[in-house]
């Protein structure tokens, strides 16, 4: 039997709309609309995309807006003084420093000047320990889209084998984590895996996060199992000259042998953007002492 499509924009489109309904009710009840500030340094036109894209979600959820933006040869010290404003800045919620940065701008330190409780994409190493220790903190966004995917088609994680592919800090690790906290039993494999196929048949849950266009194959699929593909990768599509994206599983193959795949385009990425501003809300919230309703 074919696997279920997990569709990952209608998925998307219903958090949007709690997170909408938990604004309402911040608005309401406490007189509070949350903000989330995104900074973008230079003018990459993917990251100036991907920035236009977060600004009319966190809009349409209700939460104010805010976009600042330096030139490409701006200094570290003038990032790092804006951040420091938007850290003091009781209207902002939540702060995203829109990644890649210049290579004069470390990014590690401007990373680790965001202020742990408005950290939204859960890089400050405050909020990387905690998720390592299994405590409440704000977690990575593309790391929490897979977690909801994967409730969303399996309930309950609790005893499932994961397999993670990848450990990067930015996916890998932090998914894994995740599964960890939710009592699975995971493997997180990666570039130095012997035997990598045989690895992933054990997998009742696959997350690939490896950015190798189709890489997972119909036999590393373990019959039955839930497949999370993360990957994003631009490849020449049939007709001369143009492209489109795949991801790093094989998912016309693996669909006649898992349970349930998401498809790229249309599976982890737009759950992506739904979960910054969960954790935009979340933020606020904290901020408030209350419990996020999403
Ligand atoms: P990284 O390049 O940082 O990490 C890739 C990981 O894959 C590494 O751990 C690497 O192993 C491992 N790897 C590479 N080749 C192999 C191989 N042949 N076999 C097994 N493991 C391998 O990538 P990211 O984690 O940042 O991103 C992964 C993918 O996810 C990319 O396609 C990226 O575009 C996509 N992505 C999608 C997002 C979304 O919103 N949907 C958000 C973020 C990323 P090693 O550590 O040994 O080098």
């Amino acid at each position: 039997m074919p696997a279920r499509l997990m569709d990952g924009t209608a998925f998307a489109a219903k958090l949007r709309e709690r997170v909408k309904d938990g604004v309402d009710g911040l608005r309401r009840d406490h007189d509070l609309v949350p903000g989330l500030a995104v900074v973008l340094v230079g003018d990459n036109p993917a990251s100036r995309v991907y920035v236009k894209n977060k600004a009319a979600r966190t809009v349409e959820a209700g939460m104010r807006s805010f976009e600042h933006r330096l030139p490409a040869n701006a200094s570290e010290e003038s990032l790092m003084a804006l951040i420091a404003g938007l850290n003091a800045d009781p209207a902002v919620h939540g702060i995203l420093v829109q990644l890649p940065l210049p290579p004069q701008i470390q990014e590690s330190a401007v990373l680790n000047a965001v202020a742990p409780a408005k950290d939204v994409d859960g890089f400050h190493p405050i909020n990387v320990g905690l998720l390592a220790t299994g405590k409440p903190g704000l977690v990575p966004c593309t790391p929490l889209a897979c977690l909801m995917l994967a409730k969303e088609a399996l309930g309950t994680l609790e005893g499932l084998d994961a397999v993670v592919i990848g450990r990067s800090n930015i996916v890998g690790k932090p998914v894994a984590q995740l599964l960890l906290t939710e009592n699975c039993t995971v493997t997180v494999a990666h570039s130095k895996t012997r035997d990598l196929p045989a690895v992933c048949r054990r997998a009742d849950l696959l997350i690939a996060a490896v950015g190798r266009p189709e890489m997972v194959k119909a036999d590393w699929i373990k019959p039955g199992a839930t497949v999370i593909d993360v990957g994003i990768n631009r490849v020449d599509a049939a007709e001369a000259g143009k492209t489109r994206l795949v991801g790093d599983v094989d998912t016309l193959a693996c669909a006649s042998i898992a349970g349930a795949i998401t498809p790229v385009p249309g599976g982890v990425g737009p759950m992506t953007i739904a979960c910054l501003l969960v954790n935009t809300l979340r933020a606020a919230c904290a901020g408030l002492g209350t419990q996020s309703p999403v």
